[in-house]
């Protein structure tokens, strides 16, 4: 799943359903009563019986299981679903159960010969990602509502409910929330959550914001995803450490840096990558926190490895980051 997708690669576009007249009333009613609340209406093609939602984990099984596995952490300009089943909401609101979404995918290993990858990746991802996520939200709450060991304070900018900002890969990853109320998950968690955690957002804000703005969104989902995968905010209840990335990263598995204002390689200019400066910054802020981790020693040698100049100039260049998401330095018109 470590493939990136090659720009100009085309993925075969998932089904869409028109509005039937039950979800025509409720969109009507939603434009009469909340016109001024953020989202788009006139986008709305979701699956919302339970033969369309059949009928979308049907056209995923027959044409689409086939790259899920190897475009799984890919990310493209333009391409807002790849080769992801878009089957999350249904299964939540109960359309589907995740078992018979689980043997559909697992019968396609043999009738159509479906990649093992593929199959595999997949079938994790319900029966593995899923159900832990269940299972530490009823263990752990109520108290994990509130988790912030890293203790990130700042406020959530505004441009997460428009999509407007310079920053190109958040810019990307917000578009299809505010259109479709979805993208799908390293936008979620390598972008957004990596954008939160690295300017140090509120957990319990980031976490309100995926609830008000996502299709598939529950507490009991929202909550560990978001708390736990994303911002290790729970102190590593859930994940062994923070999944964070500076913009080598997002350049390796897609092509937003070259569509970006900010410099990818850049880390203290004018117009370096804000990750850039932040991530090491992070590191350095929880030192006391994950130095010890196995998982983060190469990190931790790294900036072991900078001399007392080059540590100072990049927590400077991380504070005036800081500061300067505050002052909308990163929204436009
Ligand atoms: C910060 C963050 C917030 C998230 N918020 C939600 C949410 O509100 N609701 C939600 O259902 N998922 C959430 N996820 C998990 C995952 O991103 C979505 O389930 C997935 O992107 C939905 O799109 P899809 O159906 O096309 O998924 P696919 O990529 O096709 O994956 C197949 C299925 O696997 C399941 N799945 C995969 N990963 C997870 C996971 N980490 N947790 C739970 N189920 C998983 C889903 O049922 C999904 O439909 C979140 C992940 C992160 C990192
Ligand atoms: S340069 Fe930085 S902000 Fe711009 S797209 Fe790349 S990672 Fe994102």
């Amino acid at each position: 799943n470590r493939k990136p997708a090659k720009s100009g690669t085309t993925f075969p576009d998932p089904v869409q359903f028109r509005p039937d007249h039950i979800t025509r009333d409720v969109i009507d009613k939603v434009e009469r009563d909340f016109s001024d609340h953020p989202g788009a209406l006139d986008s709305f093609h979701w699956p919302v019986t339970r033969k369309e939602a059949m009928q979308t984990l049907h056209r995923f099984i027959e044409e689409r299981l086939e790259t899920f596995g190897t475009y799984q952490d890919a990310m493209l300009t333009g391409e807002d679903t790849l080769s992801h089943s878009l089957l999350s909401a249904v299964i939540n609101l109960g359309l589907l159960t995740p078992e018979e979404v689980i043997r559909q995918v697992e019968a396609a290993l043999e009738e159509q010969d479906a990649p093992l990858n593929a199959v595999e990746g997949f079938i994790r991802q319900i029966l593995g990602w899923r159900e832990y996520m269940r299972a530490v939200y009823l263990a752990e709450m109520p108290d994990y509502a509130s988790v912030n060991v890293l203790r990130h304070e700042a406020d959530l900018p505004d441009f997460f409910w428009t999509g407007k900002t310079n920053m190109n890969c958040v810019a990307e990853s917000l578009r299809p929330v505010v259109e479709h109320a979805h993208n799908h998950h390293i936008q979620r968690l390598m972008v957004l959550g990596n954008f939160a955690n690295l300017f140090a957002i509120s957990p319990q804000q980031t976490a309100d914001w995926f609830n008000e703005m996502y299709i598939d969104a529950y507490d009991w989902v929202v909550l560990p995803n978001v708390l736990g995968m994303a911002l290790h905010a729970d102190g590593g209840t859930l994940s062994t450490k923070p999944y964070i990335a500076s913009a080598n990263y997002i350049h390796k598995m897609s092509d937003y840096c070259k569509g970006c204002p900010f410099h990818q390689k850049d880390m203290l200019g004018e117009d370096a990558c804000p990750f850039n400066a932040l991530y090491w910054d992070f590191i350095d802020r929880h030192e006391k926190r994950f130095a010890d981790n196995p998982r983060m020693s190469m990190m931790y040698r790294q900036w072991g490895k900078r001399d007392a100049d080059s540590k100072r100039d990049i927590r400077k260049k991380a504070k005036a980051l800081r500061k300067q998401l505050q002052d909308g330095a990163f929204d436009t018109p």
